[in-house]
């Protein structure tokens, strides 16, 4: 069913596996009451997009889209009468459209499109409009090359290499499928997915919505719950693998441990280690890294690790069917990982003492673990395009996303916030906290950050993390740890604390990337030692001078941790690699080689715009600063910042090596 032919873009996995819905014939009782619990704006550009009927998106029921603060605005800010008004319409319109025979949905015109776009956002979409199409992808697949290699360079061999099979992988490997690139996919584990193969941890699930937390060409209808569970999304990323006919290009159990270029020819040689630890060489004419950033666990640098006698678990290396019950547990770190952790393996343990070296700020999400509600799950099921829709709502919420509160502002002088919005957000984060622990002002002090919030990952909560820390088996320790002892743990107050198992949910080598590889470009300079020196850049956070031909997802500065999706920053690095590859087999070229001038201008500007936020700040830390201090993860700017700056590949920023 699914076409790998690019002549059929428009036939890609979005439009024939991920959107089927089945014609329906509930009563109008039922569908009243579905259209009770469903997202509202999403589904009213659903209906008038089936029946045309643009009064349903008329401006008596357009959501006002208050800007993002603590919370979200349920129903993008429709007032209570508004939201009514909305569900008769609804449901009226889906009454016609079921006895209608349900055939509406066909392509829309431009016009209604735009008019429904413009429905979802409080701003004039005019910007916005390619970068919308893009993740709407209603006519075609736009992401799609408009190339094949046989259309540009006929008869030319190009060999790609795509290094991990996650997300971005995925990725890079479905466009290189469409642009019939010879490729591989190299991948260290047994099956696709990337960190989310990885970590399956208990209570791994993600943090951002998941309609949105989707790739563009494979669009799911069908998410059990807003914020899914890893097993969803691992199964997600397996299915998008076969269903595109990507497993045949993917080399599962291997590792690529180190890359050289080779001047004469213009190519990489790989150093490829399978599981049986044989390593041969393999030539390409280009890579693609989609290693990810947090793939490297990272262990305490913390006395007597070694020493400890029990068991020592990372979070991202949870041993299967480990058995809990009954043990005497200590998780050091309370991160995004131990968040989700603790709540979830507290019932079993015998004791838990976590040690806590400073505490998360927490973005109060009621609703985190809840199911999607039967009445939305049936309307998913059978309203043509509304998950769709859903996707695309979501999308646009987050484009901004809660970035203005990140912002620092020149005259805003306080210990814990960098401006004006900042402190309203903490503020905000600080009556969250009161009402969690009203009854603990020993936990409540333990817990209230003294760091301005966004300066490092924030974390959802439910209210879970409250209740497990009132256990009277578990405590929270903030002392500070010592060294690890083979009894367990001796905390800075001299105190031993005995456990049977250590977990340390102490995160990633989020700044090393593409280690542990040795990347060795032109002139023989190697990218770690001779390049980066711990303090990694690179242009648009994919091309490093004298590394030709190397392209990077999740690179240098790609992070985005306030608003956007990581998905959709990895779409935008592949297609630009895609882009480039296109201009060297058109213009008769071999290699291209990032030039210094750019490279320099650009993180300039990207150092600049990061220390206008607040994770750039000197009160900011974790995983976004590198040792040396400089925010070399995250990206400052906006989505749309990023679309227009990888949306033309511009010649004029690079060096070219022309073929023989
Ligand atoms: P993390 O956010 O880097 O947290 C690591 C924790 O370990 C922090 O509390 C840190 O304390 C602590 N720690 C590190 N070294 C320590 C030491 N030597 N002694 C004591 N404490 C130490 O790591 P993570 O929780 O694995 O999350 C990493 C990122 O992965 C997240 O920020 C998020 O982007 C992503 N993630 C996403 C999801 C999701 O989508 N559901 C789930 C998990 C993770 P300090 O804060 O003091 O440094």
């Amino acid at each position: 069913m699914l076409s790998t032919d690019a002549a059929e873009h428009e036939l890609d996995v979005t439009m024939n596996a991920f959107n089927q819905v089945e014609p329906f014939e509930a009563s109008d009782e039922f569908i009243r009451q579905s259209v009770d619990q469903a997202d509202l704006p999403s589904l009213m550009v659903t209906l008038a997009m089936l029946t045309g009927d643009t009064s349903l998106i008329g401006p008596e029921v357009k959501p006002p889209v208050p800007p993002m603060r603590v919370e979200i605005a349920p129903q993008g800010g429709m007032s209570k009468e508004m939201q009514e008004k909305a569900r008769r319409l609804a449901t009226a319109a889906l009454v016609a459209f079921r006895d209608s025979g349900q055939q509406g949905g066909g392509i829309p015109s431009d016009s209604l499109l735009t008019q429904c776009m413009q429905y979802l956002l409080p701003r004039d979409i005019d910007e916005l409009r390619p970068l919308l199409a893009h993740e709407m992808g209603f006519t075609k697949d736009p992401g799609a090359p408009d190339w094949t290699r046989e259309s540009v360079a006929p008869g030319v061999k190009f060999r790609v290499a795509v290094i991990g099979a996650g997300v971005s992988g995925i990725a890079a490997g479905y466009r290189l499928q469409q642009t019939q690139l010879d490729f591989t996919i190299y991948e260290k584990n047994e099956d696709v997915g990337g960190v989310w193969w990885e970590n399956r941890y208990p209570g791994c699930r993600l943090d951002t919505p998941n309609f949105a937390y989707s790739l563009s060409f494979a669009q799911k209808q069908d998410w059990p719950q807003q914020f899914s569970r890893q097993p969803e999304i691992q199964s997600y990323l397996a299915t998008v693998a076969s269903a595109s006919g990507l497993r045949r290009h993917i080399r599962f159990g291997t590792e690529v441990d180190a890359m050289r270029f080779n001047e004469d020819r213009a190519t990489w040689t790989l150093s490829v280690r399978d599981g049986s630890g044989r390593v041969t060489e393999e030539e390409f004419n280009a890579v693609i890294t989609a290693v990810g950033i947090l793939s490297r666990p990272s262990l305490p640098d913390i006395p007597g690790l070694d020493t400890f006698q029990g068991r020592v678990i990372h979070s991202a290396a949870w041993p299967k069917g480990l058995d809990l019950a009954g043990k005497r547990v200590a998780m050091v770190g309370t991160g995004a990982s131990a968040f989700q952790i603790g709540p979830s393996i507290v019932d079993q343990v015998a004791s838990l003492k976590i040690f806590q070296r400073s505490p998360p700020w927490m973005l109060p999400t009621p609703t985190y673990h809840d199911d999607i509600a039967p009445g939305m799950q049936w309307l998913l099921k059978h309203v043509p395009y509304y998950g769709r829709w859903l996707r695309f709502w979501q999308f646009c919420i987050s484009i901004e996303g809660r970035l203005p509160l990140t912002a620092v502002e020149d005259d805003w002088d306080h210990p814990v916030s960098v401006g004006r919005a900042n402190e309203e957000l903490r503020q905000g984060c600080l009556k969250w906290l009161a009402t969690q622990y009203h009854d603990r002002p020993d936990l409540l002090e333990k817990m209230t950050p003294d760091y301005p919030p966004t300066s490092k990952r924030m974390l959802r909560d439910n209210g879970v993390w409250a209740a497990m820390l009132k256990k009277p088996y578990v405590e929270l320790n903030t002392t500070g740890i010592e060294a690890f002892t083979p009894e367990g743990i001796r905390t800075k107050d001299g105190a031993l604390h005995v456990v049977d198992v250590v977990i340390c949910a102490t995160g990633f080598k989020a700044s090393d990337f593409l280690a542990p590889m040795k990347i060795t470009g032109a002139g023989g300079r190697e990218l770690h030692r001779d390049c980066w020196d711990g303090d990694c850049r690179a242009y648009l956070g994919i091309s490093v001078p004298d590394f030709p031909n190397l392209f990077m997802t999740g690179g240098p500065n790609t992070a985005v941790v306030i608003n956007g999706s990581a998905i959709f920053s990895s779409e935008c690095q592949v297609e630009y690699s895609l882009r480039a590859i296109r201009y060297l087999l058109e213009t008769g070229h071999k290699a291209l080689d990032c030039k210094e001038a750019p490279f320099v201008d650009y993180n300039k500007w990207i150092d600049a715009g990061n220390l206008k936020r607040s994770w750039g700040s000197p009160r900011g830390n974790g995983w976004y600063k590198n040792k040396k201090g400089r925010a070399s993860q995250t990206w400052p700017y906006g989505m749309l910042d990023y679309w227009n700056l990888t949306g033309n590949f511009k010649p004029e920023d690079y060096k070219f090596i022309k073929r023989d």
